[in-house]
């Protein structure tokens, strides 16, 4: 199959669609992102790459962070991790806190920002006093990736830290039913700057795939997760990756994926390839609207799906 001649018949298709959807507005840092991009990247198992579009250019990956926060919190508390995150779809917004208070502060799953600000948390205690979460975060990530220069945009991170007050409720309830370690603050600071970690298309892509892999990076051969861990972490991509539009993207696209909303979108294919996807204008479930359309004409094309 001809990846690059797909990428390229997809990357014409969805160009008249460009410009629907709105950038994250609510985030002012990102509310300036040219709503008119697109890229697409592919790294397989064996390391071939294909691109088309602005793959290249690094943005603010978000949400995407809560797959390499998970993977570190699950690798150190294992199944602990699951009396304070659950592993349930929530059906809300991502950043909804109705569910919160009625589940007595246990998140529904780890990529809704609840979840992700209580693996935060976790990771934050597991990490002090020697080191610091956002550093550990990071150093996987290079790892990952086999590039060491990715680093977060202060810029990004300070901007939401000054608008971060419905984060800042979530925490505060999660504080308040027992289920919150440290400071709150200082907890969301972390988890804003690790939200704004800026990637390209084709770093992200190769930065997953240990989860098309069982958990080991199929270039570098370092393990990172076990194999039933790294199941685990492609099932809540699947179920959880895009909050209340989670049934949508499964039903369009088959494949495990995680948005964020910068405008990224990454999806694996298990034991082939790792997807990703920018446009930075999103849907109304904070989901990139034009890369959601990409991976569904991607699988579509191809047959790569897990169904
Ligand atoms: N940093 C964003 C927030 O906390 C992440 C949300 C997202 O990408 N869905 O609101």
């Amino acid at each position: 199959m001809n990846l690059l001649a797909v990428l390229k018949e997809i990357h014409q298709e969805v160009t008249p669609l460009l410009g629907q959807g709105n950038v994250a507005k609510y985030i002012p840092a990102l509310a300036k992102t040219d709503p008119m991009q697109f890229g697409m990247a592919i790294t397989l198992n064996d390391g071939q790459f294909y691109g088309v579009g602005s793959y290249e250019k690094t943005f603010s990956i978000q949400s995407i962070a809560k797959v390499f926060s998970y993977t570190l919190a699950l690798r150190a508390y294992q199944n602990d991790l699951y009396k304070r995150v659950w592993r349930e779809p929530s059906g809300t917004a991502f950043n909804s806190l109705i569910q919160l208070e009625k589940e007595a502060g246990i998140p529904r799953n780890p990529f809704i920002n609840a979840g992700a600000i209580a693996v935060c948390d976790s990771l934050v205690t597991h990490y002090s006093p020697d080191k610091t979460a956002l550093n550990e975060v990071i150093t996987f990530i290079h790892e990952c990736c086999g590039e060491r220069t990715i680093t977060f945009d202060q810029a990004v991170s300070e901007s939401e830290m000054e608008h971060g007050f419905r984060n800042i409720a979530l925490a505060n309830l999660m504080k308040s039913f027992g289920n919150f370690e440290n400071d709150v603050h200082s907890v969301i600071e972390t988890y804003f700057q690790v939200c704004s970690i800026a990637m390209s298309a084709k770093q992200l892509s190769r930065s997953m795939l240990y989860l098309a892999n069982n958990g080991t990076d199929p270039i570098s051969r370092k393990n990172f997760i076990s194999s039933p861990q790294a199941k685990r972490i492609n099932s809540l991509m699947l179920t959880c990756g895009h909050y209340d539009a989670s049934g949508d993207f499964a039903f369009r696209v088959g494949l495990p994926g995680k948005s964020g909303v910068g405008g990224g979108i990454v999806a694996v294919v298990p034991g082939k390839m790792s997807i990703a996807v920018y446009s930075p204008a999103l849907n109304k479930y904070g989901n990139s609207l034009v890369g959601t359309k990409a991976l569904e004409l991607f699988t579509t094309k191809t047959g790569l799906s897990i169904f």
